[in-house]
């Protein structure tokens, strides 16, 4: 699918094996379930899962409707959708997306709360000597 190629940003260390695949921010939308499905696009993503229709989405997303609907509308796709970005954790190097807005600001892994969010052009993680591209 070259929709899915858009957000690919393959970064490495010029000095290490370190690696990172994908380093663009990811929009997500959680379903019923509470799981993060990542989206290309967050409307097609609402309509798949909560079945309004993305014409709705787009226009309450851009403000061409103002009513108390489309304000209630605007909320529930606040609260239910977000922005993955690449962190890399300073004590165990593992590398892992969260949502800066909503999550724990820790290493899903060590819980350190040194962690940082991943770049072109970082120094790199692992070896802390060569650079990210
Ligand atoms: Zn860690
Ligand atoms: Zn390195």
């Amino acid at each position: 699918m070259p929709q899915q190629m858009i957000n690919q940003q393959a970064i490495s260390c010029d000095q290490c094996d370190y690696h990172i695949n994908n380093v663009h921010p990811q929009p997500y939308v959680m379903d019923q379930h509470g799981n993060r499905v990542t989206a290309n696009s967050l409307s097609h993503t609402f309509e798949n899962i909560y079945g309004v229709s993305k014409h709705t989405i787009n226009a309450v997303l851009n403000g061409q409707i103002n009513d108390a609907a489309a304000e209630a509308l605007q909320k529930m796709i606040l609260n239910l959708s977000g922005k993955l970005y690449t962190h890399s954790c300073q004590e165990c190097a593992a590398h892992f997306t969260l949502d800066p807005a909503k999550d724990k600001h820790a290493c899903p892994h060590c819980w350190s709360q040194r962690i940082a969010q991943i770049n072109d052009g970082d120094h790199c993680p692992k070896c802390g000597e060569g650079k990210l591209n």
